[in-house]
């Protein structure tokens, strides 16, 4: 929770300084201060569908109270993000860097576009489930930048965990094939296989990852396990943009966002959470591996309201 909170700062005062304003003089949650509220939320990067959601539902409470004292907006306004941000399948998540059950090994394909913090994202959580005691396998299968292969190059080394890679320009869905039969033969606990993010068209885009997707199922049929689409939070709602280009090209099981250090938009997590029916798996809130967190729904509304 403390690298939560540290992490959330500038959103939690961004959110909240908003938020105070919103509802300063008043005493009585009334149409004034339900549109500043909405103004606030919006300009918080909450994205608007959720916000007139949020607002429609304290609606309702103040038609039924009459007298809603603003005292209690806060609390209010906590449950209803809470209700948003904490659903799925609890056994479906990686609380403390464990694995979802029932596969073995368990693959996960990483999948955004450049520059959102993809490789950083799979370095820390090689990093991370090394520490819990998981056997990883890294897949360079981003083969079209030289630096992103010598990016997961260096975590591998500085995380002392294997990686499979083959010269730039080499065919990405083999090297995410090479990486699986590599997995299976040294019998790792988790494999995680980076992808390109390069790919402008949709096309391009879901021909690249169903090609990838195919080849490893040659080598385990139901994989991968998760397809985790990793968005910059700093980016605000062009996050919710790529989520959406993301998700029409392909099937995204998971999301995490990162950057949330140093921005006030993680409003942001609000939104995607709400309009994807895609549970946000890790947060990142900082450059080094520890700074990657499993998402927890209740400690991130603890974070902002703390
Ligand atoms: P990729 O192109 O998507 O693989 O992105 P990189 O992993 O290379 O990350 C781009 C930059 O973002 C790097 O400088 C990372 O150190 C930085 N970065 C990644 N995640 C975070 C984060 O959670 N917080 C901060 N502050 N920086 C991050």
């Amino acid at each position: 929770q403390e690298t939560l909170d540290a992490g959330l700062q500038k959103t939690r005062e961004g959110f909240f300084g908003k938020i105070t304003k919103a509802i300063a003089g008043k005493s009585t949650v009334d149409v004034d201060v339900l549109d500043n509220l909405e103004d606030a939320l919006v300009s918080a990067d909450v994205g608007i569908e959720t916000t007139v959601k949020i607002i429609e539902n304290i609606e309702l409470r103040v038609a039924k109270d009459k007298y809603l004292n603003t005292a209690e907006l806060n609390g209010i306004l906590k449950a209803e993000i809470e209700a948003l941000l904490v659903k799925g399948d609890a056994d479906a998540t990686y609380e403390n860097y464990e694995l979802p059950k029932g596969h073995h090994p368990h693959v996960i394909l990483v999948v955004g576009v450049n520059g959102v913090g993809k490789t950083t994202t799979i370095g820390k959580l090689a990093h991370n489930f090394s520490l819990a005691g998981k056997s990883v396998l890294l897949g360079a299968a981003d083969t079209f930048r030289a630096a992103a292969v010598e990016q997961l190059t260096i975590w591998s080394e500085r995380t002392g965990v294997p990686i499979v890679k083959r010269e730039q320009g080499s065919d990405p869905a083999s090297v995410a094939y090479d990486t699986v039969v590599s997995g299976v033969a040294r019998n790792a606990d988790v494999i995680l296989i980076d992808t390109a993010g390069r790919l402008h068209n949709k096309a391009h885009l879901m021909d690249e990852l169903s090609k990838i997707k195919k080849v490893i199922q040659k080598v385990i049929p139901a994989a991968p396990h998760e397809v985790m689409l990793v968005l910059d939070g700093s980016t605000g709602q062009n996050a919710l943009e790529q989520a959406k280009h993301f998700t029409a090209a392909t099937e995204v099981t998971a999301l995490t966002i990162t950057k949330l250090d140093g921005t006030a938009k993680g409003g942001v997590v609000i939104a995607i959470a709400d309009q994807f029916k895609i549970p946000v798996k890790f947060i990142g809130v900082g450059e080094k591996a520890q700074d990657l967190l499993v998402f927890d729904g209740k400690q991130f509304v603890n974070g902002l309201f703390s």
